[in-house]
């Protein structure tokens, strides 16, 4: 990771990567699907992108647990914390899997996101490129192999220095994203759109069309569910159908990405058929809803994806596609 910090330092106009070799610590067993191997295979095809590329990448300091009671219950950190120094096995579900080191790696996520909450800030845009994943974490609840959401620590940050701002979350990882989704089910200031398996055939069986939001908050969530086995033609599709929903709720200042991969082709859950194109194409009509609402400010976080071979190759070509947006305004 070094040799990327050096080969793409610090240009505060230029699309921002965050990440940390802490997030290689959380260890989960060799028959885990989410394994370091994953974060390994983005940096290792990440390391062949020219170093013309309009990138800067970034190693920030690891959050500080009370930062992350931005988001989370106090008691369930030094539960985490605990669990993981106690050398416990997992932590609250059978599939959230520990060791010794997660929690370093729990801290080192949660700097990289607050990093990318200061560069949206600043008028920037950035991906954070972090493991363990966020999407299904709640207030006080680790599931889905997630334990802080990210996507939450950025928005509280940013509301902290501007508590009017407006988020549009858009998540694409095959699985709904329930923890994002409960934490701001009746909040009016964030849309969030999910794109995902029907919740009757996949974890974590939440996010049924139906669910639209509660409350004040009615109406801001548009969960977009697609038949197990759809084509990436399908799944684009639906970006082109219903993305634009928000449109009657809020003027979005912010828009945050959950970008999962587990939906392509190629991904060993083997639920949809995605192809590299699809997720391209996607996240370049992305940058545009960016572009035209909330003046460039996009924030992606890595979520789900378990395919190392997809990861290598995808994920440079997506941040390729990003930074020359960025930069070029198109
Ligand atoms: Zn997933």
């Amino acid at each position: 990771m070094q040799e990327l910090t050096s080969r793409f330092p610090y240009r505060g106009n230029f699309f921002q990567i965050y990440s940390h070799p802490d997030c290689l610590l959380h260890e989960v067993g060799a028959d885990h699907p989410e394994t370091p191997d994953r974060l390994k295979s983005v940096l290792r095809g990440c390391a062949r992108l020219s170093p013309a590329l309009p990138i800067s990448w970034q190693t920030p300091p690891p959050a500080q647990v009370a930062e992350l009671e931005l988001v989370h219950d106090i008691g369930y950190l030094e539960r985490l914390r605990s669990a993981c120094q106690q050398g416990h096995s997992c932590f609250m579900s059978y599939d959230n899997q520990i060791g010794p080191q997660t929690f370093r790696a729990v801290l080192a996520a949660g700097g990289c996101a607050l990093a990318l909450a200061q560069t949206l800030l600043g008028q920037g845009a950035g991906f954070a490129l972090v493991r363990p994943p966020g999407h299904h974490a709640g207030r006080k609840r680790a599931e889905g192999f997630c334990y802080i959401n990210h996507t939450a620590l950025v928005i509280e940050a940013i509301r902290r220095q501007q508590p009017e701002a407006t988020f549009l979350v858009v998540d694409f990882d095959v699985h709904h994203g329930h923890g994002l989704n409960f934490l701001y089910y009746d909040d009016p200031g964030i849309f969030y759109y999910s794109l995902h398996g029907e919740p009757e055939h996949i974890y974590p069986n939440t996010g049924h069309r139906q669910e639209t939001g509660q409350g004040a908050g009615m109406g801001c969530t548009c969960n977009i569910t697609l038949p197990l086995d759809s084509s990436g033609d399908q799944w684009l599709q639906q970006f082109e159908d219903h993305l634009h929903s928000f449109e009657k709720k809020l003027r979005p200042d912010y828009l945050l990405v959950n970008a999962g991969f587990d939906a392509h082709k190629d991904d060993p859950f083997g639920v949809m058929h995605v192809e590299d194109r699809h997720f391209r194409a996607a996240v370049r009509g992305l940058y545009t809803v960016a572009r035209d609402y909330c003046r460039g400010r996009i924030g992606l976080f890595l979520e789900g994806g378990y395919s190392k071979g997809v990861l290598e190759r995808l994920l440079p070509t997506i941040i390729e596609d990003l930074a020359l947006a960025h930069l070029g305004g198109d």
